[in-house]
């Protein structure tokens, strides 16, 4: 495996006010690429929570890789939502059948194809309701304007009992999730604290909320029964993989989770 402990540049990790530990956890998150299929690490998290989730065939021969698991009969009927594009894992998938896979587009109408990619746009998907199983994002909710509205559609296009598995950077001494910056409605972005780039650092998408320790509560709260199935947000490992389930009875409220006050003490990111 490729780690690369400089991944994250020492002006962001002072930024983000990350101790070197820290900032060792997001470049393992980050990197650690398999030699052969150049997966994340955080993409070969989803791909095990995968397998143990949708565990298929009898329990002495399990798939033991999604390369496996998506040329079982019992996943063919499998309809399954991938909104962003998972490096690593998104090449294996595509021999699924039911994948949906779609991309969001700046300036591109939502449910429109560009190159054969479909366009799609968390805040307003134009699936049906209740037409999928599995919805998989990765590092992507931070990067939603509205995270009320993201989760609100992504609980709409699952059945009940469907189930959303994802990742987001998540800072293990934030207990609060806080908005980062507000979409104003003529499409300016006003930023509550210094507005930062995802470490990955190869897109420029502006992150809009910062998940703390008050996150599986939020899920929580949007109709989610929400388990951390594999890693942890501590020092020592930064790349925890949530596993949502829709309830079977439709329980969620009205107004969806709420974000607390954007937080006013920005010190850590000065
Ligand atoms: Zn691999």
């Amino acid at each position: 495996m490729l780690y690369q402990p400089r991944l994250v540049p020492p002006r962001l990790a002072e930024l983000w006010g990350l101790s070197p530990q820290w900032t060792e956890a997001i470049a393992r998150r980050e990197s650690c690429n398999c030699a052969w299929c150049g997966a994340k690490l955080r993409a070969r998290r989803i791909a095990a929570v995968l397998l143990a989730t949708y565990p298929v065939g009898d329990p002495s021969k399990l798939a033991s890789s999604v390369a496996a698991w998506v040329r079982r009969p019992e996943c063919q009927p499998l309809r399954l939502a991938e909104i962003n594009q998972i490096e690593g894992l998104h090449d294996v998938l595509r021999a699924l059948p039911g994948l949906a896979y779609s991309e969001y587009q700046e300036g591109v109408e939502p449910g429109a194809e560009v190159d054969r990619v479909r366009c799609e746009n968390l805040t307003r998907l134009t699936y049906p309701d209740e037409s999928f199983d599995l919805v998989l994002t990765s590092e992507t909710l931070e990067h939603v304007p509205d995270l009320d509205a993201a989760l609100r559609e992504i609980h709409r296009i699952l059945v009940p009992g469907g189930r959303h598995i994802f990742t987001v950077p998540v800072l293990p001494d934030v207990p609060l999730t806080f908005a980062r910056a507000e979409l104003m409605p003529d499409g300016t972005i006003v930023p509550r604290v210094p507005l930062i780039h995802h470490p990955g650092g190869d897109h420029g998408y502006p992150v809009f909320t910062e998940f703390g320790a008050d996150w599986p509560d939020l899920l929580r709260n949007a109709g989610f029964e929400t388990t951390v199935t594999l890693g942890s947000s501590t020092e020592e490992d930064l790349t925890p993989v949530f596993n949502c389930r829709k309830a079977e009875s439709d329980s969620i409220g009205s107004a969806g989770p709420r974000l607390p006050h954007p937080r006013e003490d920005a010190s850590r990111s000065r």
